[in-house]
């Protein structure tokens, strides 16, 4: 059976289609089947350059995952696993995934095998452009890999949870790739992707967003798309909790927890005026993108012709996935 670009939404969707149309064009259209071999070269090559991430996206993705595996462990044991051994854990697959993009693996390497991601597999943005990535930086992400798991551990959260129903608790899995909180609205797929939902001893239901970038945005974080804006993008879980799960608003509780900052923890207000706000934002979300489509036809999901999409020009593109089919000129494959 063909497998279908099917329209869809989710806050760092619409986030790449505000921060430049060229580069949601390249991310969502341009590359649709380019894991084919008989595919276009466009699109086999847009496809590659989708993939790739930067340093504090990697840190990002490493660390979600780590927390998610120090979950698992204790919804298992029922005890938090040592945190020296998580470390060691960390820095033994930050090692193994930078050899991995270093070597340039990823280019014949499968990021996924039947439902299971490979977890080591990592592509950077600096190696595949051939730009060194100093031994400053490389240090610099890894202490910070290590700092935010100590945020985890210093957070309160751990013990809080240790006091929960285990049975109860929905922990994000990282490892199968798979977005298993999805819903349908107004013709798009609107993607969610909650980190981590318990249920207290008071009865509520806690949906705790770990959170892994720092308070300023640099320039070089051009490539790294954890959405800025919490309170958005917890209003969005609060309303798939309520709508879809159909849990009542009064008991929805939001934890953004800063694990580069000591695991310090910010409550967002979750209410039926919060829940119909981010319904709104879906909604005028769904009716942006699908201004994008063809006919604004979303379920044949059609994008308008390229040029419709225009590019942008500042100091964003030096750290853009998509450069080289853009702007290389050198690049057979850019686009006219
Ligand atoms: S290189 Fe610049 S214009 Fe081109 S897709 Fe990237 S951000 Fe957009």
């Amino acid at each position: 059976m063909a497998f279908a670009n099917r329209f869809g939404w989710s806050l760092s969707r619409e986030a790449t289609f505000d921060q430049c149309r060229r580069r949601y064009f390249f991310h969502y259209y341009l590359s649709w089947g380019g894991w084919q071999a008989g595919a276009p070269a466009g699109a086999r090559e847009a496809f590659k350059l989708k993939r790739l991430v930067s340093l504090p996206l990697w840190r990002g993705q490493l660390v979600h995952y780590v927390a998610s595996m120090v979950l698992r462990s204790m919804k298992a044991k029922g005890k938090i696993p040592d945190r020296d051994r998580v470390v060691a854990y960390t820095l033994e697959r930050f090692k193994t995934q930078f050899e991995f993009s270093r070597e340039k693996r990823y280019l014949s390497t499968p990021k996924k095998s039947f439902e299971s991601l490979n977890i080591d597999w990592l592509a950077l943005i600096d190696h595949e452009y051939g730009r060194p990535v100093t031994d400053a930086a490389l240090e610099r992400t890894r202490g910070e890999c290590v700092q935010a798991i100590d945020g985890l551990y210093e957070s309160p959260i751990l013990g809080v949870i240790a006091e929960t129903d285990r049975a109860k608790w929905d922990i994000e899995d990282l490892a199968s790739g798979a977005f298993s909180q999805q819903f349908e609205y107004g013709g798009a797929t609107v993607f969610v992707k909650t980190d981590f939902m318990f249920r207290a001893g008071d009865g509520t239901l806690r949906i705790v967003d770990w959170k892994t970038n720092r308070g300023a945005v640099r320039e070089t974080d051009a490539a790294e798309d954890e959405p800025r804006d919490a309170a958005v993008q917890l209003g969005i879980y609060g309303y798939y909790a309520a709508r879809i799960l159909g849990e009542p608003v009064a008991s929805i509780r939001l934890l953004e927890v800063n694990l580069l900052d000591g695991g310090r923890s910010i409550e967002h207000a979750a209410g039926e005026e919060s829940v119909a706000r981010a319904g709104e934002t879906i909604a005028s979300g769904i009716a942006k993108l699908s201004g994008a489509l063809f006919g604004r036809d979303t379920a044949r999901n059609e994008a308008l012709p390229y040029e419709r999409f225009p590019m942008i020009d500042n100091g964003l593109c030096r750290f853009c996935n998509f450069f080289r089919i853009c702007k290389d000129e050198s690049c057979s494959l850019r686009l006219p």
